[in-house]
């Protein structure tokens, strides 16, 4: 009966490699350890023998026994313990790929900061205005001919009439009521024209609308600002020329050139030889817009810009069409 348990502690041994799972594990379990299992099984046998051979085969049941159950409980550990999953730390990780933002949203970033740091505010204006918002409040009533400078978008509406702006000069008159004087903000946004578009023009693009006031606000003041922001923004001095313009919310105004920065003033395709670039149209700010956010003609002066984005970021990076911005082209995008 001892080579019968000397067997069954061999056949456990030699069957534990074979044991990949928790079911193979019970199916041994049920084998050697159960109830009807092998040691059960012999355990009867030496029940009945004499009391000096059960001793002697008693002791060495218990041997087989513990054996098998350190094997079982061995297995078991082994199988429920979650794997250790081996890595090496000097492998190089998958490059994970980042966008980045859209030039326009770049380039009014840097702007906004070149402006914030001579002193003016940011402030935002919602994309669909009132038409007093847009025309009347800006010196534009509805029979006045300059209406017809800016092709507009308008919106069905029951009470008043609603348009997307056509430029962001519309928040002028709701900006000089909403503050206090005096006052330097800009406006940096979307604006919408009802138009054909082609390589120099788009149906919606980015206006900078500047605006200060105070009771020393000039055209010298309005110059000096755009010395600084054109020299940080293009990254070199350039000769700046007004020439005088009209619009319906400045008196005087200006149309501002910078010195083309493809050239340097020499004359090239771009400024058709001119030597210069238009960039902004400006003025001071018309009293009977001051005058519609109750403002004190007398003793306050404003003055106003306004700046076409998209035109700043072709010249700076010499883009040759400016459907290139919305086109969603990576081959594009990727460049900036
Ligand atoms: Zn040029």
């Amino acid at each position: 009966m001892k080579e019968e348990l000397e067997s069954i502690l061999k056949e456990a041994q030699e069957v534990k490699d074979n044991i990949k799972n928790l079911q193979d594990l019970e199916n041994f379990r049920i084998k050697f350890l159960g109830k009807k299992g092998l040691l059960k099984n012999i355990l009867e046998k030496i029940v009945n023998l004499p009391e000096n051979e059960k001793k002697e085969l008693g002791a060495y049941f218990n041997f087989v026994k513990e054996e098998i159950e350190n094997i079982y409980e061995e297995l078991k550990r082994k199988l429920e313990s979650k794997p250790f999953i081996k890595f090496d730390l000097h492998h190089p990780g998958k490059k994970i790929e980042k966008g980045h933002l859209h030039i326009l949203s770049q380039a009014i970033d840097r702007i906004v900061n070149i402006f914030s740091k001579i002193g003016f505010d940011l402030e935002l204006g919602k994309e669909i205005v009132t038409e007093y918002e847009n025309f009347d409040s800006l010196n534009m009533p509805k029979d006045h001919p300059s209406r017809d400078m800016w092709d507009t978008l308008w919106i069905k509406s029951e009470k008043e009439k609603l348009l997307l702006r056509t430029h962001t000069s519309a928040h002028q008159v709701e900006i000089l009521k909403n503050r206090n004087l005096p006052l330097k903000v800009i406006i940096p946004g979307k604006v919408y024209r009802h138009e054909a578009t082609d390589s120099r023009h788009e149906m919606q693009f980015h206006q900078l609308e500047g605006l200060a006031v105070g009771e020393s606000c000039n055209l010298q003041e309005l110059k000096g600002v755009f010395y600084i922001f054109f020299e940080e923004f293009f990254g070199k001095k350039l000769d700046i020329v007004f020439r005088t313009s009209y619009f319906p919310f400045t008196e005087p105004s200006l149309e501002v050139d910078i010195e083309c920065i493809l050239c340097n003033g020499k004359g090239c395709e771009v400024c058709k030889y001119s030597g210069y670039l238009e960039i902004a149209g400006a003025g001071m700010i018309h009293p009977f817009v001051l005058k519609q956010a109750l403002i004190d003609t007398n003793k306050y002066y404003g003055y106003a810009f306004g700046l076409g984005i998209e035109r700043l970021v072709m010249l700076k990076y010499n883009i040759p069409d400016v459907r290139l911005f919305h086109s969603g082209d990576l081959r594009f995008i990727k460049q900036f």
